[in-house]
């Protein structure tokens, strides 16, 4: 067994993220486990850029509104409790919605050994993406 003290939280970097929002490292396995998990915590109006996964990810929502948004799909609002898969390869972005914070548990595998990375990274999400009212 291994205890791991609390390490410091982490801003997230400014060229993948809009608005402010930190992360602890919770868990990133050493090989054959390729586990990574991630508390996220978003100031309101905060969100990551387009991003994908390579072997997806599943967030789960602990405090707070939030946002979240498939490549050619509806923004939907998402709660506590909620939780989200989005499948490999599958273009998206999450955040805070407006006026809330949210954090999220994040949850995703990274590549095995001679594979590409674990998450591709694209634009900044827009104010008139982020802003679409939410279908739900
Ligand atoms: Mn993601």
């Amino acid at each position: 067994m291994e205890i791991v003290p609390k390490q410091p939280t982490v801003k997230a970097p400014g060229e993948r993220f809009t608005g402010d929002a930190w992360y602890d490292v919770i868990a990133a396995g050493q090989e054959p486990s390729r586990i990574r998990v991630n508390v996220v915590r978003f100031a309101p109006g905060a969100r990551n850029a387009w991003h994908a996964h390579a072997l997806g990810q599943t967030v789960h929502v602990t405090e707070g509104i939030g946002r979240i948004q498939s490549r050619g799909g509806d923004v939907t609002e998402i709660r506590p409790g909620d939780t989200i898969h989005t499948p490999p390869g599958e273009w998206h972005w999450h955040g805070a919605a407006p006026g809330h914070f949210m954090t999220h548990l994040a949850m995703w595998e990274g590549p095995g050994e001679g594979q590409g990375p674990e998450s591709e990274w694209g634009d900044l999400v827009t104010d008139a993406e982020y802003n679409e009212p939410p279908a739900k």
